[in-house]
């Protein structure tokens, strides 16, 4: 298993997922206390993906700064009748560099499948934008034992058709569903076991050097006291953070993870 967080495309990524919080006025509050508190990391990416609404003025405000924006949500249609859809020229011409791709809460209410989880995907690649796409198994399938079964195919189906070249780009965030907004985060090691697994399964699809590129992180109420434990696990590349990540100083801490090789 290749294990090599030395690759240039492998730098640590921390994304902030806002989800449906935040209005403009209470974003900018949120993206002003964040700036004097992130520290101007070089070894790092930071990204906060703001909702919809707010994409402009965070857009706008983090111009020129250490921290790029994301949208939570892509369609896999440049334009057309899809009403409350985001589409790719949309977000790139805000300045748009990350969407978040088959979040759990969009498989569970809003009738995300692995085919759209693929659509966005390549529409994202295609705009130039980098998807984070989202896996990860239900408690149910946690305690069957099963859950390396269903990242699998999670990770297969959204990566249908995505070329070698392409595949390297994407980052892909492994979040237990039972590990969301549920203050229940997995341990490091189940963390490790399954990024492990993950980049196992792009070695199968593709081969070891693209597998080697692809950023892998854990999401799941991940929190400034558990950031450094697993940032030093090898193919932990980052972390997707919720709630923590609408607290301007736990996502900051998050931010400024220290590992023994820092
Ligand atoms: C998420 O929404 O992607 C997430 C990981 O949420 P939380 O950190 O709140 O569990």
């Amino acid at each position: 298993m290749a294990k090599n967080k030395t690759v240039e495309s492998r730098r640590p990524l921390i994304a902030g997922n806002w989800k449906m919080n935040n209005t403009i006025s209470e974003s900018m509050r949120l993206v002003n206390n964040l700036t004097g508190k992130v520290k101007a990391a070089k070894d790092r990416d930071i990204v906060v993906c703001a909702p919809a609404t707010a994409l402009a003025v965070v857009t706008t405000a983090l111009k020129g700064k250490n921290i790029q924006v994301g949208a939570q949500n892509i369609h896999w249609e440049k334009s057309g009748a899809y009403t409350g859809e985001i589409s790719a020229p949309m977000l790139t011409e805000l300045g748009v560099k990350y969407a978040i791709v088959g979040h759990s809460e969009r498989r569970q209410y809003f009738g995300e499948t692995c085919a759209t989880v693929n659509a966005r995907a390549r529409a994202a690649l295609f705009a130039g934008i980098t998807p984070i796409i989202c896996v990860g198994e239900s408690l149910e399938k946690r305690e069957k034992g099963s859950y390396k079964l269903v990242i699998t195919g999670q990770v297969k189906r959204a990566m249908a058709d995505i070329k070698k070249s392409d595949a390297a780009k994407c980052v892909i965030a492994y979040e237990p569903v039972w590990a969301i907004g549920t203050g229940k985060t997995a341990t490091f090691e189940q963390a490790e076991e399954v990024c492990a697994h993950i980049r196992g399964v792009l070695t199968k699809l593709y081969d070891a050097k693209t597998a080697d590129a692809v950023r892998i992180l854990y999401g799941g109420s991940v929190k400034p006291e558990t950031i450094d434990g697993l940032m030093v696990k090898p193919n932990v590349d980052g972390a997707l953070v919720g709630g923590a990540a609408l607290k301007s100083d736990d996502f900051a801490r998050i931010v400024n993870f220290v590992t023994p090789e820092a």
